[in-house]
């Protein structure tokens, strides 16, 4: 029976009472990704098996050991994402995006699954803001994304965050560190763990991310990508670097990221804050140039990158950056009687229209628990209406934090409303703004 009210294992509601953290953190990473020309893209919460499997890697712990993974009623293979490159990857091959003007620029805000151990900063069911560009080669897109996930941080006012980049390049480079990898776990290779074991043939540098505390020990003295890198991969890694000293973007270069997903090539970069614990990573991307070509296309280099949301929250909670908070409702209206609902539904419908939101009583109570009701929600405005205020056409609008009492016409009531909430917000400037020039307003009364 308890399992009914209580929810699945690292995973998290969000109360009415703090969505707004959430809306704005979403709106300003869609915000930005507008500026910088990406617009988003809406994917299933589900994909063939097959996708991930080929998409992120068969050798990675995503894939080994954390998706959720069933087979539907008509005995497909199905996962719940566990990333959005994948799924971002497949709709722009299905959908023909790959024919037109490159590159393509998409972001999403998605849930992702995947079967962790649930702690801080750490969820099975969690969220990304995402972004991939399709179709650039350039170390200048590299340094875009880099720039657009810094420009989402310095909006939120998160502050302390190390941007740390590695280039872990290209195949044919790779080819060789993959030699002096296997050569250096080969030595200590009964210390590894199972799992690593079987990587130390398939893809050596999967030891690198592993997770287990004798698998990172020893990963600390393996030799590094940097050392091995072509001259063109070199290359490509110095560009980056320019551009972000270009835009004053400050980072580390750091040998030891290597990313856990396979399909990154080249430059890849995490943002790292250290006042979360030891989920401190928050941004994680980098450049795939294969992972097109391996999920059917041609061969198109793109980037992109994932930033955890729950993780940034944490990180912004900690550091108490600003949310800036909701607006209350602009009016309440107390209604009491037939007549005054029907007017109070009358008023209401015309106040939406003009943009203001309008809330009343819908259990019909007393004036006092409508009152006390309408003191909870903190609308800016009252409005009372009994029989006698429908009579005479004329009713009292009170000022919920002034106190201050106005008699406003029902019959005009929206114009009325209008005039004094103005009125309110013109007085609120005089008190903060000192001499406030009205003229700017309204014109400066020169013309002839
Ligand atoms: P980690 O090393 O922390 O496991 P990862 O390399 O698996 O991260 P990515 O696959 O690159 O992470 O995902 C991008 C971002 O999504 C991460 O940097 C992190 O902020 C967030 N993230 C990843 N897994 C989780 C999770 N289980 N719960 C909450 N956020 C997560
Ligand atoms: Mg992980």
């Amino acid at each position: 029976m308890a399992l009914v009210t209580k929810a699945i294992k690292g995973t998290k509601d969000v109360l009415p009472k703090d969505v707004y953290k959430n809306q704005y953190i979403e709106a300003t990473c869609l915000g930005v990704a507008e500026q910088f020309g990406y617009k988003e893209i809406r994917t299933p919460v589900f994909e063939h098996t097959e996708l991930f499997q080929r998409g992120v890697g068969d050798t990675t712990d995503v894939v080994q050991k954390e998706m959720y993974t069933f087979d539907d009623k008509g005995g497909r293979s199905i996962t719940l994402r566990p990333e959005g490159t994948a799924g971002a990857v497949r709709s722009y091959l299905e959908n023909g995006l790959c024919n037109e003007a490159l590159p393509q620029k998409v972001c999403y805000n998605t849930s992702c699954y995947r079967y962790e151990k649930p702690q801080a900063g750490r969820l099975r069911e969690f969220h990304q803001f995402g972004i991939e560009c399709f179709g650039s080669a350039s170390p200048l897109a590299d340094a875009e994304i880099i720039a657009l996930a810094k420009t989402i941080f310095d909006n939120l006012e998160v502050k302390d965050l190390s941007l740390e980049i590695n280039s872990i390049g290209c195949p044919s480079c790779r080819a060789e560190y993959h030699k002096a990898l296997k050569e250096y776990f080969n030595a200590r290779k009964d210390e590894l763990c199972d799992t690593c074991k079987d990587r130390l043939e398939r893809n050596p540098m999967r030891i690198l991310d592993c997770k287990s505390p004798v698998c990172s020990e020893i990963a600390n003295d393996a030799p590094v990508m940097l050392d091995y890198l072509c001259d063109e991969c070199k290359k490509h890694f110095d560009k980056v670097q320019e551009y972000l000293k270009a835009q004053s973007i400050e980072f580390n270069i750091n040998p030891k990221i290597v990313r856990g997903l396979d399909y990154y090539t080249k430059t890849v970069f995490e943002f790292v804050s250290s006042s979360i614990g030891a989920q401190g990573t928050v941004c994680g991307g980098g450049r795939y140039d294969g992972l097109v070509e391996e999920l059917g296309g041609q061969k198109t280099a793109s980037l992109g990158f994932g930033m955890g949301l729950e993780r940034l929250m944490l990180l912004m909670e900690a550091q108490n950056c600003p949310f800036p908070e909701p607006q209350a409702a602009d009016l309440f209206i107390v209604a009491l009687g037939d007549k005054a609902v029907l007017k109070a539904l009358e008023i209401s419908k015309d106040m939406r229209a003009e943009g203001f939101g309008c809330l009343m009583d819908l259990n019909q109570r007393s004036v006092r628990a409508q009152m006390k009701y309408a003191d909870k929600l903190g609308a800016k405005f009252n409005l009372v209406i009994g029989d006698n205020e429908v009579e005479s056409g004329c009713a009292k609008l009170k000022n919920m934090s002034t106190g201050e009492e106005t008699e406003i016409q029902l019959e005009t009531f929206v114009n009325g409303f209008y005039n004094i909430s103005l009125a309110e917000q013109l007085a609120d400037l005089e008190i903060n703004g000192e001499e406030f020039d009205f003229g700017t307003l309204f014109g400066n009364g020169n013309e002839e």
